[in-house]
């Protein structure tokens, strides 16, 4: 293989740049030139590909988002879609291709290796969702953007004495809540992976109010439902002054974690080291701190689980 390309697609997440810049200086550590898709799927079915020296990559390792831009992109889930961006890549030269995304974009890598063209996908997302990985990059970032908020949220709930609702990102999957739940002894912590009873929630907040607590904050996952909506029943039912913040999209962006910006340089660089060995439709991961590969479709047909035990212990700490 003398010429790869690389691109990121779904929603993005800190430590994207960190992973083009190690598909590149790795690809080219060997011999092989890079193209940089732009726009995700979009780009290769508009054609939007360009060369990458060693140098597009500087001073990009510390910074959000992606420089390859990201999209979402309908007409690349039908064949003939696929077909043009097959063409496309193959016009360029280009042999194989880096996915960086998360499980739907793992879904488009699949389609262009099913239609012959090698694809390794490498996982990225804030949500943690992709199974076959204990981490996703982006999350540890996303993680510590929301404890520094729930910090500051915590300090008004003090001098305020108020219950605060906080909605966090996670699409369906609990990992991001549960994490900042536990890293801010959250009171109360709502997954969609975990049914809740709000006469449980409610009869814990007076319980602890009847003990003379001063505030409560409570997590509650964007996949569990609306965060206002939470707040509004919360405040109904207790009678206590509820204020609601959804984080939102400050969730997704920011200089990568140490954590992310290693984790992106492993599993991009081991991304590549698969396309060269002649490795097609696999996906990287770190499970128990090793770097893993597996087909991408076992890895999809596995469900992305959190850690229950981890559920279990924020409940026992926030009696
Ligand atoms: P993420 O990768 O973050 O999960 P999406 O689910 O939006 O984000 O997927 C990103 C893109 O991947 C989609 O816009 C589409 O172009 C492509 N994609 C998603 N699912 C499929 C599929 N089943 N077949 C082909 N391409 C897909």
């Amino acid at each position: 293989m003398k010429r790869i390309g690389v691109l990121t697609s779904g929603g993005d997440s800190p430590g994207m740049n960190a992973a083009i810049r190690a598909v590149v200086r790795k690809a080219i550590f060997h011999d092989v030139e890079v193209y940089g898709v732009r726009y995700g799927y979009a780009g290769l079915i508009s054609n939007d590909i360009h060369k990458l020296e060693v140098g597009d990559v500087g001073d990009i390792i510390h910074r959000g988002g992606t420089m390859l831009y990201t999209a979402r992109c309908e007409e690349f889930k039908t064949p003939e879609g696929q077909q043009t961006a097959v063409d496309n890549l193959k016009k360029c030269g280009i042999e194989g291709l880096v996915v960086v995304g998360g499980d739907g974009s793992f879904r488009g890598a699949e389609a262009l290796t099913a239609r012959g063209f090698p694809t390794i996908g490498v996982p990225g997302t804030i949500d943690n969702d992709v199974p076959g990985t204990d981490y996703t990059i982006g999350f540890d970032t996303a993680l510590n953007t929301v404890i520094n908020a729930i910090d500051k949220i915590r300090d008004t709930a003090t001098s305020h004495e108020r219950t605060y609702v906080i909605e966090v990102m996670g699409r369906d999957a609990g990992d991001l809540a549960l994490w900042s739940g536990l890293a801010d002894g959250a009171e109360t912590i709502l997954i969609p992976e975990q049914p809740h009873d709000i006469h449980e929630v409610v009869e814990r907040l007076l319980r602890g109010h009847r003990r003379g607590k001063k505030h409560s904050i409570i997590i509650v996952a964007e996949g569990v439902g609306s965060g206002v909506d939470f707040g509004n029943k919360i405040q109904e039912e207790t009678g206590l002054e509820t204020r609601v913040t959804v984080l939102g999209h400050i969730q997704r962006g920011g200089s990568p974690t140490g954590f992310d910006r290693v984790l992106a340089s492993r599993l991009a660089a081991k991304a590549v080291e698969l396309l060269l060995a002649g490795e097609a439709g696999k996906m990287v991961g770190i499970v128990n701190n090793e770097l893993v590969d597996q087909p991408i479709d076992a890895a999809l047909k596995l469900k992305h689980e959190v850690d229950y035990t981890m559920y279990k212990l924020s409940q026992e700490l926030s009696i």
